[in-house]
């Protein structure tokens, strides 16, 4: 039984569905990170004690950082296996959206989720879903896509299934949304940690493999960018680290090695809005973050194409550096001259 699109459904024929083993795709967005990664290989690992036969769909792939995640060895990349995608999302019964709010996210994949005949399910705590699920568990509340994913399990009755490996993906997902917990928090994101850690979750062992374990490249990497590339418009409390083509070639830059960069710009005092901005291939993308009111889902959604939170998003333009550099500059002073900007001192 398929819900009427768009209304508060009914949580009990899901838990039915659920139960009975079917074809599950669970795909979520491109560049995944890690609370993209812990959501679906949680839920994927608890599935498949359910017998389901459950296929995980990223658009493209990840970085090397989350290779110990549950399952990753097993997951279809698009990008490298596309007729393996499209047929399972051909085959699939029940198709699970986690940690995005539109088709666009998917990429070409969006278009086999909208074909397709399955019941879909979007779990997910960014702004403004679009309404292509037939259950909709969308919090923006919610400190990350891996929070929802615990309580989903609670909610359909399968916690029995939440195992260490699983405890790991979910705390994976709520450090790498959180920061570590510095932003992005509520109470029930400390009393699922709580839970996750009784289980026997080693998460000591998750904040080495997460945060301690760059290549000597990112860390130089990072050096550079801090030196040499980054920007700070101190009457605006903004700043801009910036990528271009010639330093991917000469770093040799890869999926995860720029990961984090845009946060040390929030580290400056005063600062309140930070850029980061690389040119690719074919596209120029834009991560942007922020400290307190200042809206830089905005920003991503008038000018980049994009979208994500209030305090971090992300978006893309086809423009050089140069020239996206200049519309950055431009937009800068009129977004931050919308707020009562506050020194500290
Ligand atoms: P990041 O800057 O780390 O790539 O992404 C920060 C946030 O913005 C994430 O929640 C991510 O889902 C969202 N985001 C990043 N790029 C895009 C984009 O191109 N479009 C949309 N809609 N959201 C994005
Ligand atoms: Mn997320």
């Amino acid at each position: 039984m398929r819900p009427a699109k768009n209304k508060q459904p009914n949580m009990d024929s899901l838990r039915q569905l659920i139960r009975q083993p079917s074809h599950v795709v669970i795909v979520t967005h491109k560049n995944p990170d890690g609370d993209a990664l812990g959501s679906t290989l949680a839920l994927a690992a608890v599935l498949n004690k359910l017998l389901h036969n459950v296929k995980v769909v990223l658009p493209n792939d990840f970085p090397p950082v989350f290779n110990f995640l549950p399952g990753i060895e097993k997951v279809i990349i698009g990008e490298m296996n596309p007729e393996e995608a499209v047929a399972a999302f051909e085959q699939a019964d029940l198709i699970f959206c986690l940690d995005f709010n539109s088709l666009d996210r998917i990429d070409r994949f969006g278009l086999d989720v909208m074909a397709s005949r399955a019941i879909k399910v979007l779990i997910d705590h960014h702004i403004d879903p679009e309404p292509f699920a037939d259950f909709s568990i969308s919090k923006t509340e919610a400190s990350s896509t891996a929070e929802l994913i615990y309580d989903f399990l609670l909610d359909m009755g399968l916690d029995k299934y939440v195992d260490i490996p699983v405890a790991e993906a979910i705390y994976t997902g709520i450090l790498m949304d959180t920061g570590s917990f510095r932003y992005g928090t509520n109470p029930r994101v400390f009393e699922i940690s709580a839970e996750l850690k009784r289980l026997g979750m080693d998460d000591y062992m998750l904040q080495i493999r997460l945060f301690n374990s760059m290549t000597e490249k990112q860390l130089k990497l990072l050096g550079y960018c801090l030196a040499n590339r980054m920007e700070l418009m101190s009457e605006h409390q903004a700043g801009i680290i910036w990528l271009d083509k010639e330093d991917y070639k000469k770093w040799s830059i890869g999926r995860g090695d720029t990961e984090g960069i845009v946060n040390y710009i929030l580290m400056v005092r005063n600062m309140k809005l930070a850029v980061f901005i690389t040119e690719q291939q074919n596209v120029t993308k834009l991560s942007f973050r922020s400290k307190g009111n200042i809206n830089v889902q905005e920003i991503c959604h008038n000018y980049f194409n994009g979208g994500g939170h209030r305090n971090a998003s992300g978006g893309q333009i086809k423009a050089s550096i140069e020239d996206t550099l200049a519309k950055v500059k431009e937009i800068i002073p009129l977004t931050m001259n919308a707020y009562q900007l506050q020194h500290e001192q």
